[in-house]
């Protein structure tokens, strides 16, 4: 594996809730790279057309249009159950559809050139992961296989292994799953390595989906990651959407119409809010104009940063608890917090930013970081360190991540007997013993849990394994050591060995309720692969019909032109005049053409006026 690290160049994604990041390691910096449109962050957005895929700003760009076929918040459902409560929450807010699949699995269903579709988070974050790898692609003008990919401190493991598969799925080698708040991290303190001691650091990230608080003891090229607490639910998103529930409310009640089943007009109502609430971030009120959102009903209101504060200070403050709880599980006191650092685009909300600042006792946060890059910025840093790629600065980074949640087997009666603590540093190993409860006994199961409740009913259940092959005895008597083995990505394997034969058997969990399984993650491959061909062949035909059309269009306004009608001979201008005019007659019952017919077309074309015109300027 090692080796295959090394072929190529190593690129940094933080794969975003809303937007995603990529950044490389270059000219003995971090790169921040710009997507074809320019821009530095792309949306995570897929959308479905009758006639293309689009993946990024594309898809964003025509949502209204096409609100039930654009995917997004793709982050919020991978790894998670179709019957979890928070995706059935979001369901009923999104205007795409999202089915039961097999196992519990939620399927996002569209249609996509005329047909139904279902594609699973693991598979659209892949679509996004992919166009992350060809924006660097276009930028380096070399394959990129390598990365590292950015997840939320608090993702549990069937989270980090859905975004594992979405990197396979992308035809990635993701090296290394980073925790969020720790690649802000090493952004923060990169170019303080070395010049500074040891320093508590607090980075608090409030993403578009996600809230994440670590903290990070950093001393010379150590992170060492004390503890992390966080909500894998909560972000912008959540505080849009309460706006947007306050803003039906008030047409319902101006216009008696209930607007929340109409798709287009919450997508259309969504997207203003947002607009609204970043206003609201530098101004104290603002107004939110909707054109027709509603039967024709133009909608105009207006909202202040109190009443948008008012709407979500439950939501903020739970932000701020999640710091506390932080704090208690790094025994740590607020004072011996040297440095609060905000990430996340939803740090830049005032309220935020007071309730926090008023947390640590009026101190000053530090906004020094670009909250959309820094994430990608420090995965760029660790992939240069996996491959030896970098200066001796970025080379002597030693991280020390923590586990999030707890994780344990069921006992007897359904209680949680944990096995690693939560806040444990990583990788590590932990083992336990069990025996067997009733006599002869010669199989043991070991449903495995991840979380912090007494009970397993209301924790994680993140999938069982059985130990045959235990020595009939009186209950007891066997002992069954239960190792627990997670690795610097935060992926959990088990095993488990049978002491008093000294026979022992391995046995690696696998999540197979929520994580895919190989035949999928393959069908995947083999699909993403199709769609790839697909939307090359679109592209392609859509730039050769671009060139043929600018060329004869470019033609006609040349011999139009009066100089150059003067110059050019008349039976020439005529000439160009007619093989002009045949082609956008051809090009207008023919918009559906191959790209190698509006190829050929264009020759023709060109070997008629190129002559006449070479000809003309000489
Ligand atoms: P991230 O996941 O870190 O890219 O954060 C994206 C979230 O930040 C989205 O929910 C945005 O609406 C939100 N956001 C970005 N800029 C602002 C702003 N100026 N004020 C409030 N929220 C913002």
């Amino acid at each position: 594996m090692a080796v295959e690290w090394k072929e190529g160049p190593a690129i940094g994604i933080d794969l975003g809730t809303t937007y995603s990041c990529v950044g490389v390691w270059q000219h003995d910096r971090v790169e921040i790279i710009v997507n074809d449109q320019g821009n530095r962050t792309t949306p995570s957005y897929v959308a479905f057309t009758e006639k293309e895929r689009l993946v990024g700003d594309s898809a964003k760009n025509q949502v209204a249009r096409n609100p039930t076929n654009s995917v997004f918040d793709a982050k919020r459902l991978i790894g998670r159950r179709f019957s979890d409560p928070l995706v059935q929450n979001d369901i009923n807010l999104w205007p795409f559809k999202v089915i039961e699949g097999s196992k519990d699995r939620p399927m996002i269903a569209v249609s996509y050139k005329g047909e139904d579709k279902q594609f699973a988070a693991e598979e659209i974050s892949s679509m996004v992961l992919k166009k992350m790898r060809e924006i660097a692609e276009a930028f380096l003008g070399k394959t990129v296989k390598n990365a590292v990919v950015t997840v939320p401190a608090y993702f549990n493991d069937a989270q980090r292994k859905a975004t594992m598969d979405a990197g396979d799925v992308a035809g990635l080698n993701v090296m290394r799953i980073l925790n969020e708040p720790t690649a802000a991290a090493i952004a923060y303190s990169l170019d303080k390595v070395g010049r500074v001691g040891k320093r508590n650091v607090l980075i608090f990230d409030l993403g578009g989906g996600t809230a994440d608080v670590s903290l990070l003891t950093i001393e010379e090229s150590s992170f060492e990651v004390k503890a992390v607490a966080g909500d894998t639910h909560l972000g912008g998103e959540d505080f849009d959407n309460r706006m947007v529930n306050h803003f039906v409310q008030i047409f319902q009640r101006w216009h008696k119409k209930d607007i929340s089943g109409n798709a287009r007009a919450l997508r259309r109502l969504r997207t203003a809010c947002e607009r609204a609430k970043r206003i609201l971030s530098s101004a104290i009120e603002t107004t939110i104009e909707v054109d027709s959102l509603y039967d024709g009903i133009d909608f105009s209101s207006n909202i202040t940063r109190a009443k948008f504060a008012e709407l979500n200070m439950d939501l903020f403050r739970n932000s701020i608890e999640l710091v506390e709880n932080c704090l208690t599980d790094a025994k740590m006191d607020r004072e011996s917090v040297n440095d609060v650092v905000l990430t996340g685009g939803s740090t830049r909300i005032p309220k935020v930013q007071q309730l926090l600042q008023d947390f640590f006792d009026g101190k000053e946060l530090n906004k020094s970081i670009n909250p959309d890059e820094a994430v990608a910025y420090g995965a760029a840093v660790q992939a240069a360190s996996l491959t030896g790629m970098g200066n001796e600065k970025v080379q002597n980074i030693v991280l020390l991540d923590v586990t999030p949640l707890s994780l344990g087997v069921e006992t007897r009666h359904g209680d949680m007997s944990v096995v690693i603590p939560r806040n444990t540093a990583i990788p590590t190993k932990m083992e336990r013993n069990f025996t067997t409860l009733e006599d002869n006994q010669t199989e043991l199961d070991f449903p495995v849990y991840e979380g912090e409740r007494a009970r397993i009913v209301d924790n994680y259940w993140l999938g069982e394994f059985t130990l045959y092959g235990v020595p009939a005895a009186p209950r007891g008597v066997a002992s069954v050591v239960v190792c627990f083995d997670i690795d610097a990505n935060g992926v959990l394997n088990v095993s488990a060995r049978e002491r008093t034969t000294g026979a022992s058997q391995k046995i690696t969990i696998t999540n197979e309720k929520a994580r895919l399984p190989k035949e999928e993650i393959n069908r995947m491959v083999k699909e993403a692969e199709m769609y790839q061909v697909e939307d090359d062949k679109y592209r392609e035909k859509a730039e050769a019909k671009a060139a043929l059309e600018n060329y004869a269009y470019d033609m006609r306004n040349t011999v139009n032109e009066k100089e150059n009608a003067a110059k050019l001979a008349p039976a020439g201008k005529k000439k160009i005049e007619g093989a002009v005019r045949q082609v956008i007659q051809w090009l207008n019952g023919n918009q559906l053409a191959e790209a190698d017919e509006f190829e050929e077309k264009l020759i023709g074309l060109q070997l008629i006026c190129n002559p006449i015109i070479a000809k003309n300027a000489k």
